[in-house]
């Protein structure tokens, strides 16, 4: 972020425009939306910012700009549409120390102007750094129509409520009355009197209500790339008080936390550091006691390989309820990748998941079952015994041929596939060196490079 947006408080202080031109326009019509004091300076004014000035809206000046205007002012705009004038003001910005942006000039500006959404108190800004004007345009556009016009009305009742609202305790409690207020009643309001009586009633049902018990989600966070979370999951990390996750968890996916959420990283990975089980089971108990809405956040699906019943059974034994939200796991994630599926008529009418390793090492398995021709299983946690894992399958008769495909990062920007054969399978992973999470797909080679040659026939080269 080269760019840091902020709110500047401009309430009754000067904001100066050099320019009386369109570009002046266009940014006035944007200014004259704060409360600022606003002086433009121009010679020669547009009729529009004449007519403003008659109107007492602003304050034109037929000169050009001079150091000693921007003596009080908090923000100077150049927009002149003259890059000789536009340098005069900003070198006298500059020596004023007054912040100058220069229309149509990201380089030389101190600051940008946003893109904006306007619903008054409540405004959002959208900014590119100017590389995608075009996709700014279109997210305001999307957002406008997302936005009921009457968002801002219910901002400012809101803001004369907020001291009555200070009855509920800080914390879930008033946030749950707010956003029954800003998401649930207060949109259905058609007149302003109307919503001061709605939140007397809203706050008087709240102020009654218990308050709420500590409840758990174990939520599948899927296998990295956030637009595989379900739209439960998105709903559960948005009301979360504490979050607590895997070391799978991308921190994309962290993101979409509610901002107020505690975030608790009980990382295990493979053989590094790690939480030990019984520690985060008290930690799950001694947040749920105090009353906050848990999201125990686990990487692909909280089912697989997840230590789920352990978590479970600590929770039923305290009293507290809980519920789960599925996930994608790694294993649907890996096929994807490689565009195959998990069975296959004619081929396989089961597959397997396997942990490579257990609590005991190394996991063992019916090597005889899954040396037969055109197996499928999906190994987690497999790079470490991928070795261990080809003698088993080998001296139980498997082909030597029989594919395996890594999948390192699956559906993450980092992505990685290693296709080999069991007999290839210790040589080529070494070479990979495969850093992050990894699955292997025993029995399925990539689609990817005959599908390629179906759909792209050479033609060029024919
Ligand atoms: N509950 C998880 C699995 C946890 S075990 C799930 O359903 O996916 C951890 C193992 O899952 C890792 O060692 C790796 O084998 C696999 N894994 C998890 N995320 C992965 C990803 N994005 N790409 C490849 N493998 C992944």
């Amino acid at each position: 972020m080269d760019h840091f947006p902020v709110f500047l408080a401009v309430a009754g202080r000067k904001i100066a425009l050099s320019g009386g031109g369109a570009a002046a326009l266009a940014k006035l019509r944007l200014l004259l939306k704060t409360t600022a004091r606003i002086e433009v300076f121009a010679p020669e004014a547009d009729a529009e910012i004449v007519a403003w000035s008659t109107a007492g809206r602003l304050t034109l000046r037929r000169r050009a700009l001079r150091g000693d205007d921007l003596v009080d002012a908090v923000l100077v705009y150049a927009a002149n549409e003259d890059a000789v004038q536009d340098g005069a003001v900003a070198r006298l910005a500059e020596a004023a120390n007054v912040p100058v942006n220069i229309v149509d000039d990201l380089a030389q500006s101190a600051f940008i102007t946003p893109a904006i959404v306007d619903r008054d108190p409540v405004t959002i800004a959208i900014g590119t750094e100017g590389t995608a004007p075009v996709l700014a345009r279109a997210l305001k556009r999307d957002l406008e129509e997302r936005l009921s016009p009457r968002l801002g009305l219910l901002a400012r009742v809101a803001q004369r409520f907020r001291a009555a609202a200070d009855a509920l305790p800080l914390g879930r409690r008033r946030r749950d009355f707010w956003s029954d207020y800003f998401l649930g009643a207060g949109p259905l309001l058609a007149e302003e009197r109307d919503a001061e009586r709605a939140l007397d009633d809203l706050l008087a049902r709240h102020l009654k209500a218990e308050s709420k018990a500590g409840h758990v989600a174990f939520v599948g966070a899927g296998p990295g790339d956030p637009e595989l979370l379900t739209l439960k999951a998105r709903k559960a990390l948005d009301t979360a008080d504490v979050v607590i996750h895997d070391g799978l968890v991308t921190p994309e996916i962290l993101e979409l936390a509610r901002r107020e959420a505690t975030l608790i990283n009980v990382g295990k990975q493979g053989f590094g550091p790690s939480t030990p089980q019984d520690d985060i089971n008290r930690l799950i108990v001694q947040h749920a006691r105090k009353g906050a809405q848990i999201v125990r956040l686990k990487g692909g699906d909280a089912t697989v390989f997840g230590r789920l019943d352990e978590e479970i059974e600590t929770l039923q034994a305290a009293g507290i309820s809980w519920h789960v939200v599925p996930g994608i796991t790694a294993a649907s994630a890996s096929v994807a990748a490689i565009g195959q599926s998990l069975t296959r008529r004619g081929r396989n009418a089961s597959v397997r998941f396997l942990t490579g390793h257990d609590m005991k090492g190394f996991a063992d398995h019916d090597w005889q079952a899954l040396a037969r021709r055109d197996q499928v299983a999906a190994i987690y946690m497999g790079k470490k015994a991928a070795r261990f894992i080809q003698g088993r399958l080998l001296m139980h008769g498997a082909s030597p041929d029989t594919p395996v495909t890594f999948i390192e990062n699956a559906s993450r920007s980092d992505q990685r596939v290693v296709a080999t054969t069991l007999q290839n399978l210790p040589a080529d992973l070494a070479d990979a060196a495969l850093k992050g999470p990894a699955l292997a797909l025993l029995g399925l080679a990539p689609r990817a490079a005959s599908a390629t040659l179906d759909t792209h026939p050479e033609q060029e080269t024919a």
